[in-house]
């Protein structure tokens, strides 16, 4: 989508900070961490959230989730917390399907 901010982060249009790429998907370090490690997994394809996702599109979903183990394993990090905001009252500010990765310090449950 041209006027999506995260297309244009994954197309390399807008600098982030890179933490992984392939041809699938497009992780980088979140602008306002919430913690003292807070990544960003997208993928390149246009998603708006999880609410869009099905049948022609999990297998996108599949594939971030075991990048997702694969960058926390090599990075060192045991705890975390994945988390993808859909609509306005989850507070989704960006609407192209990103799972934000946070870690690095106590976490509270049930979440704000
Ligand atoms: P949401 O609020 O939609 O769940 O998450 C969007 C996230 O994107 C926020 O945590 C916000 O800080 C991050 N973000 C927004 N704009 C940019 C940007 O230009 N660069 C980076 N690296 N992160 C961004
Ligand atoms: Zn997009």
């Amino acid at each position: 989508m041209s006027d999506c901010l995260f297309c244009k982060i994954a197309a390399g249009e807008i600098p982030s900070r890179k933490v992984y790429e392939d041809e699938v998907c497009f992780a980088f370090y979140d602008i306002a961490p919430q913690a003292p490690s807070h990544f960003l997994v997208i993928p390149k394809e246009h998603i708006g959230s999880v609410s869009d996702i099905g049948s022609a599109n999990s297998a996108v979903v599949a594939h971030i989730f075991e990048v997702i183990a694969k960058i926390t394993a090599e990075k060192g990090i045991e705890s975390y917390r994945v988390v993808s905001n859909i609509g306005e009252q989850a507070g989704q500010s960006v609407h192209h399907l990103h799972f934000h990765v946070l870690s690095g310090r106590d976490m509270t449950w049930p979440p704000g």
